[in-house]
């Protein structure tokens, strides 16, 4: 779920040094969101279902991030992901497993 409420955070978004101001307002939010790729399709592509065991978790992140890599908004979908921290589900490209080693990142 997309929060709305406002968020102004510095996040690194890749190799030492590359660092992004991001702000994000329920109008920010609202005017990326509209142009997702993913917006037609099954949410099971990009979350996990229950007891999902690993090879068909590799399957599903590959497919969900080939859809991402055609999308025209997954660097704010992915800056989105990084900023609110979320748990679940692959965004901008990122899965769950991609985010937490970037959060981890020194
Ligand atoms: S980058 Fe991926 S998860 Fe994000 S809006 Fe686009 S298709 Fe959806």
């Amino acid at each position: 779920m997309i929060s709305t409420d406002p968020v102004t955070v510095v996040v690194r978004t890749g190799r030492a040094g590359q660092y992004a101001d991001w702000r994000t307002t329920p109008e920010h939010v609202r005017s990326w969101h509209r142009r997702a790729l993913c917006g037609g399709v099954v949410g099971e592509v990009f979350f996990a279902a229950d007891e999902e065991r690993p090879p068909m978790r590799q399957h599903r992140e590959r497919v969900a991030k080939a859809i991402c890599a055609a999308c025209p908004v997954r660097q704010p979908c992915a800056l989105y992901a990084l900023v609110h921290r979320e748990l679940h589900g692959v965004w901008g490209g990122l899965s769950e497993a991609d985010r937490r080693r970037r959060l981890a990142r020194p």
